[in-house]
């Protein structure tokens, strides 16, 4: 079964989001929770049961962008002390 399950066009490269219409083209073939055993094995500050793929994701997404200001900071910080510039 090809056809995307929102909007029933043909999906024939099995895009995860249909082409079409921008939804979700087919059932995950993965449910939640396999996706979850993963996740959870390095996270314990969500309830599994309650959190969708598409949150995590999306707040997995946020906590990236988030490691990476911060990391990027400390950085600046550490390379305006070597230079003597610690209080600019
Ligand atoms: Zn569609």
């Amino acid at each position: 079964m090809n056809d995307c399950i929102n909007c029933n066009e043909p999906n024939l490269e099995h895009w995860f989001y249909c082409k079409s219409c921008g939804e979700r083209a087919s059932e995950p073939k993965f449910t939640t929770n396999m996706y979850m055993i993963e996740e959870a094995a390095k996270r314990t500050d969500f309830e599994i049961s309650t959190t969708t793929m598409d949150k995590t994701i999306e707040r997995a997404k946020k906590e990236r962008t988030k490691q990476g200001q911060d990391f990027w900071r400390g950085k600046l910080k550490e390379f305006k002390k070597r230079r003597g510039y610690a209080n600019s």
